[in-house]
């Protein structure tokens, strides 16, 4: 074995993919029992319609090399990410642009005028010297419109007040001023043609790659493991970083997911992929109708039954699956001590969404691990 890596998400596979093309032999082992991170999408059992087990995940880039790789695994389909979100039983679309504006205000403003009345309503906080979230949010689309689509949702989502969460985390969303409701910016964007497992199964498919599921890598019992491995092979590490040191810097925060299914006996619930609920007496976040993101397979899905996941968010504790960082002041000196700590660990190196502590999308993770690839590994 010339490499170790543990998890096979995103990051841990693009790694594995580019040593074992370049001659290396790589091990990747993995403490779930499937391969590919969050990104592992299966059928459901009683409708056979493609769910995404850790939450929906959308494939979209502005790069060009990251499209160029994804493309030598899967084709991708034309879909187009559009969200909804339905605030005091009134469906508004997402991002907020010139639709949910004059909508809201009942008004049919033009660009220039919705920019005016966005101004006025936003003067209060300077969008660059923001301090948190809600200034930023304020600062860009106006108080009303933030307390009706970004505050309460952001609460549920977080758990946490936006006074305390970092300006970043809105700077995800848009904000338009035509009546573009595309979600994504970005240049290229689709679904895996044939789903994400088939996708991350092929990259894992090199005769020079090993693959040991049910593997945790601090489980002593297996000969992969942490006290077995350091300093003895190259490893790239994509579990989290606090759990490596053993916590010794605290604990980061995280936040989980709960999802609960239902298959529903009608052909279409909601009409689209992806409903928000913006207010805070509806518990959940969102609603997911997984028929939606594959029309082109509309005859092989069901027209008697459909599948839908709500969504709800609550603070991680060890036992739950690590899924958002969330960042507070103490999360970021936390994690500046775990950074410190990772320079003395010799050919260890970290990576992906759990072993940077980062809000990384798919892309970012795949982009980030090929130029790891080639700057340091290679
Ligand atoms: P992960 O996919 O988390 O993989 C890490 C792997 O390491 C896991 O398989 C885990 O089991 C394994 N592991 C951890 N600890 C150990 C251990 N001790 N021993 C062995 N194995 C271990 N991105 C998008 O581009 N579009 C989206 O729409 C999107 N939606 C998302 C929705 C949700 C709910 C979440 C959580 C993420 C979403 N993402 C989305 C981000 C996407 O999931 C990540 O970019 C991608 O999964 C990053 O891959 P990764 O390899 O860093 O991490
Ligand atoms: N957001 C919001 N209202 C919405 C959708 C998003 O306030 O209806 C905020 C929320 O703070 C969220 C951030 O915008 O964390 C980024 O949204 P995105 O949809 O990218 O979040 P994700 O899909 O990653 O959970």
């Amino acid at each position: 074995m010339d490499l170790l890596v543990v998890g096979s998400g995103l990051f841990g596979l693009t790694i594995a993919e580019r040593a074992a093309a370049s001659g290396r032999k790589v091990t990747i082992i993995d403490r779930r029992d499937h391969i590919g991170g969050n990104a592992f999408s299966e059928d459901d059992p009683d409708t056979g319609i493609e769910v995404h087990r850790y939450g929906a995940h959308l494939f979209h880039t502005s790069n060009p090399s990251v499209w160029e790789y994804v493309n030598r695994f899967t084709s991708f389909t034309n879909y187009t990410h559009r969200v909804y979100t339905t605030h005091r039983g009134v469906v508004y679309p997402l991002p907020i642009n010139l639709g949910t504006i004059n909508q809201f205000f009942r008004a049919a403003l033009s660009p220039d005028e919705a920019r005016a009345l966005v101004r006025e309503q936003a003067g209060e906080f300077d969008p660059s010297g923001a301090a948190n979230l809600e200034e930023k949010a304020i600062a860009l689309i106006g108080r009303p419109l933030y307390e009706a689509f970004i505050r309460d949702y952001t609460a549920k989502q977080w758990q946490t007040d936006p006074r305390d969460l970092p300006a970043e985390i809105i700077s995800r969303l848009p904000v338009r001023y035509n009546y573009d409701n595309r979600y994504f910016n970005d240049r290229w964007e689709g679904l895996p043609v044939d789903g994400y497992t088939a996708w991350l199964t092929r990259m894992a498919d090199h005769p020079n790659i090993d693959v040991s599921l049910g593997t945790d890598f601090f489980d002593e019992a297996q000969p992969f493991n942490k006290a077995a491995t350091v300093g003895q092979v190259p490893i790239v590490y994509t579990g989290a970083v606090d759990r490596y040191f053993d916590y010794s810097a605290g604990e980061l925060s995280w936040r989980t997911l709960d999802f609960e299914r239902a298959v529903v006996p009608v052909s279409d619930f909601q009409g689209t992929s992806v409903m928000n609920y913006a207010d805070r007496d509806v518990p959940f976040t969102r609603i997911h109708e997984f028929r939606h993101f594959h029309p082109e397979r509309a005859d092989r899905y069901p027209s008697d039954r459909t599948v839908i996941v709500r969504e709800y968010s609550r603070f991680a504790s060890r036992a739950d699956e690590p899924y958002y960082p969330v960042n507070t002041p103490a999360d970021r000196a936390g994690l500046l001590a775990y950074r410190e700590l990772a320079k003395g660990e010799a050919d260890v190196y970290f990576g992906g969404r759990l072993g940077t502590y980062q809000y990384l999308d798919m892309h970012m993770a795949i982009g980030a691990a090929l130029s790891m690839w080639s700057n340091r590994l290679a």
